[in-house]
């Protein structure tokens, strides 16, 4: 569905970021981005929704295509009506401009069954919820667009275990009843490994591994660097070890 082929992305024509970056999405499928601070997930994403412009970035080589449509020269607004949207953290109601008036209300019901808190807290300002209920309705904007794939960063930054488990049941619910394929950028791999069927790590502007998420969560130098957990013995040489395959990695 979508094709990420060798991309670079360049910020005020100088800062270069994104350096040969190469990842696909298939149809129906949940694929995560990991990474450290500062490796390029969020420019990867602006990359392919065209929301790098406002920032000053370009893609300045390689190639994105969606349903085999070049998309990499588009604006956004061209974008999203292709059916790619990027959660970004609006309003509930503006979600629903891409479709027709007669539609906005089964949309809105139908965002209110994934997200029934926010039934009750219809009418009041995005800014006075929390930060739970601010991302359900970013996710919530981005379903009311009917969108074939959507973007996330994060979703669960900043949420409590519950609520970010809660994001990502709702996240695995969506791609399975809606067959919205998702593209997920996180910071916690274990969760993003457990809803996804494909991963890619990357790293200083590339990808440095990538492999079915089931396949990644027992991989040894995923679960010493991005799930907190590892079988090895930590002897001095394991450290330089450890030190050596950090850099490769970070
Ligand atoms: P994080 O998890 O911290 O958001 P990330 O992997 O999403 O990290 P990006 O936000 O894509 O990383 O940033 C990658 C690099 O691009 C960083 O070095 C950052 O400083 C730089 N960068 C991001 N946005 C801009 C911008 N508008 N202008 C210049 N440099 C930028």
């Amino acid at each position: 569905m979508i094709k990420v082929n060798n991309i670079e992305v360049v910020y005020n024509d100088v800062i270069l970021v994104l350096k040969g970056l190469s990842l696909e999405v298939k149809s129906g499928s949940v694929v995560c981005l990991l990474g450290s601070n500062g490796a390029g997930k969020t420019t990867t994403l602006k990359a392919i929704s065209g929301l790098l412009r406002p920032d000053n970035g370009e893609v300045t080589d390689g190639e994105i295509f969606f349903e085999g449509v070049k998309i990499d020269k588009k604006d956004a607004s061209e974008i999203v009506k292709l059916g790619i949207f990027q959660v970004v953290e609006e309003n509930l109601i503006a979600g629903g401009y891409t479709i027709p008036a007669n539609f906005l209300r089964s949309s809105l019901e139908k965002v209110y069954t994934y997200f029934p808190k926010l039934k009750d807290r219809r009418g009041q300002l995005a800014g006075f919820m929390s930060g739970g209920e601010q991302q359900m309705l970013a996710i919530g904007r981005a379903l009311m667009a009917k969108p074939k794939m959507i973007l996330m960063d994060e979703p669960s930054l900043g949420l409590s275990p519950l609520l970010v488990k809660e994001i990502f049941s709702i996240i695995k619910r969506l791609n399975a009843e809606e067959n919205t394929s998702i593209l997920l950028v996180e910071q916690n791999a274990n969760m993003a490994l457990s809803v996804s069927d494909y991963g890619y790590i990357m790293e200083n502007g590339r990808i440095v591994m990538e492999g079915e998420s089931t396949d990644l969560m027992e991989n040894e130098d995923v679960k010493e660097f991005y799930l907190g957990v590892s079988s090895r013995d930590r002897s001095f040489r394991d450290v330089k070890h450890y030190r050596r395959r950090k850099r490769w990695l970070s």
